[in-house]
């Protein structure tokens, strides 16, 4: 694997490629669970990256707020994930982590039907489901 889509990605969304960037979002990529600032840091020094724990913070933070992450509270402390890009929601495992994306479709009827019902106009929904994946249970 190369380090180009990643790199293209960040551009994409109007970030330089720094090396930093480069290698949380490298780390983030084909993973499937959602992982903590701590987390994440602890397993970029294991494999021998200098990198300190407020640059990774960081890092994710801008991540996310250039839509490049989405972000996930577990017990007060923030999770991070590289999702699709195609508007999707998650099932949350809460033992592993893990998140799995559900394609809009089965969420989106609902969601109108619902706002209809009470003469909503929609600009926007959440809608992810937690609990303990196939694995866990
Ligand atoms: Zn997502
Ligand atoms: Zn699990």
């Amino acid at each position: 694997m190369t380090v180009r889509p990643v790199a293209q990605a960040l551009r994409d969304a109007g970030l330089r490629p720094t090396r930093q960037r480069l290698s949380v979002l490298q780390s983030l990529r084909d993973r499937p669970d959602a992982v903590t600032a701590q987390d994440l840091h602890a397993e970029l020094r294991g494999a021998g990256a200098s990198i300190g724990l407020t640059t990774v913070y960081r890092t994710l933070t801008a991540l996310a707020d250039a839509g490049l992450l989405d972000v996930f509270t577990r017990d007060s402390e923030q999770a991070f994930r590289r999702c699709g890009t195609v508007h999707h929601h998650h099932l949350v495992c809460e033992t592993c982590n893990k998140v799995e994306e559900l394609s809009a479709a089965e969420v989106e009827d609902w969601v109108h039907h619902a706002a209809d019902r009470h003469g909503f106009e929609v600009t926007g929904h959440r809608a992810d489901i937690f609990g303990i994946c196939s694995e866990c249970r």
